[in-house]
């Protein structure tokens, strides 16, 4: 997929779902996992008010205008999205029941871009069970 920019929150739930259907398990485990350092996938209620939320807390936590090792060794500018995307973490797993991840009515999976620019994902799913 392509990010549109830093802060962008996807809905992978159901790019997850598909996947877990087309491997026919009923029920097993899913792991999704973000290919690449500056991009996280978690799970959140898929709404405005908490991607904004999100990319204020991120903000507080890890703020863009500090100095990080990282900017001063590469000049590539993005050291906080490194640090925000190693605390949030690269994949989820779930368990699947029934042909479906086991989520909440109102969560979602989903992908964060933490770089500082629109990039092309990669997001790998494997689904193991019966
Ligand atoms: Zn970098």
């Amino acid at each position: 997929m392509r990010t549109k920019r830093e802060g962008d929150v996807v809905d992978i739930t159901a790019d997850v779902e598909r996947a877990i259907a087309k491997s026919g398990v009923k029920v097993g485990i899913v792991c999704a996992s973000v290919v690449g350092s500056t991009a996280a996938l978690t799970t959140v209620e898929f709404e405005p008010g908490l991607v904004k939320d999100i990319g204020e807390a991120a903000e507080r936590l890890f703020p863009k205008g500090i100095e990080y090792e990282h900017h001063m060794r590469w000049g590539d500018g993005n050291g906080h999205s490194h640090v925000r995307a190693s605390f949030v973490g690269p994949s989820i797993a779930l368990p699947v029941r029934d042909g479906k991840a086991v989520l909440g009515t109102w969560q979602q999976v989903v992908l964060i871009e933490f770089d500082n620019r629109a990039r092309d994902r990669t997001v790998a799913v494997q689904i193991v069970g019966d």
